[in-house]
């Protein structure tokens, strides 16, 4: 079956409603960080590596529409091609709103993401230009074959991480129950565009 790690997504304090995140997550509440928190926990308790990825942006970042004149939240513009979303400034680089909510001593890595101001980057393995994190180099020094990914938002970031582990040939579980997602319609295409790509949906880890 092959050794297996786990990936938390982009749990941080503005994709937070706990935390008035400025880009907060629907379902996100205490209850929902007790939860992962919990899992993780029980998981570092069996062994598991765990990994985190961070969204971790400049202030002048492309994602936010306050860098586009005459913009507006959730405004779609086209960058090189690309369709990007714009979102409220978040995440931004050594603020309280970049701040991942659970115990940071539970992660193997951090792996920080979204750092080039002039590339957006949902994926924990690399940005919209193509420039590669750390992720994957680390994944395969510890010899990884099976990742469980889950965090936030499941229709942006988590699903964009998934499908490039699967891409990259890793065995990829997500857990639909430790996941929020920005809204019901991309949640379900995200899920079930995750399982044509073959990645298993569950809905809690399963030891
Ligand atoms: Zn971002």
């Amino acid at each position: 079956m092959g050794k297996e790690a786990l990936i938390l997504v982009d749990l941080q304090a503005d994709f937070t409603q706990v935390k008035n995140g400025s880009l907060a997550v629907p379902g996100t509440d205490e209850v929902y960080l007790r939860l992962v928190e919990e899992e993780l926990r029980r998981a570092a308790m069996r062994g598991l590596l765990i990994f985190a990825t961070q969204d971790w942006h400049p202030p002048n970042h492309i994602s936010f529409y306050t860098n586009h004149p005459d913009k507006r939240a959730f405004d779609i513009v086209q960058l090189e091609g690309r369709e990007q979303i714009l979102w409220p400034p978040h995440c931004i680089q050594g603020t309280e709103g970049a701040r991942i909510l659970v115990d940071n001593n539970l992660f193997m890595a951090i792996v920080k993401k979204g750092r080039d101001p002039k590339y957006d980057s949902y994926s924990g393995f690399r940005d919209d230009g193509g420039k590669q994190t750390e992720l994957e180099a680390i994944l395969r020094y510890h010899q990884i074959q099976r990742v469980v990914i889950f965090g936030l938002a499941l229709d942006f970031c988590v699903k964009a991480t998934a499908l490039d582990a699967k891409d990259l040939g890793f065995a990829v579980t997500v857990v639909k129950g430790l996941s929020k997602g920005v809204s019901p319609e991309t949640t379900l295409e995200a899920l079930k565009t995750m399982e044509r790509a073959g990645i298993q949906i569950r809905e809690g880890i399963e030891f």
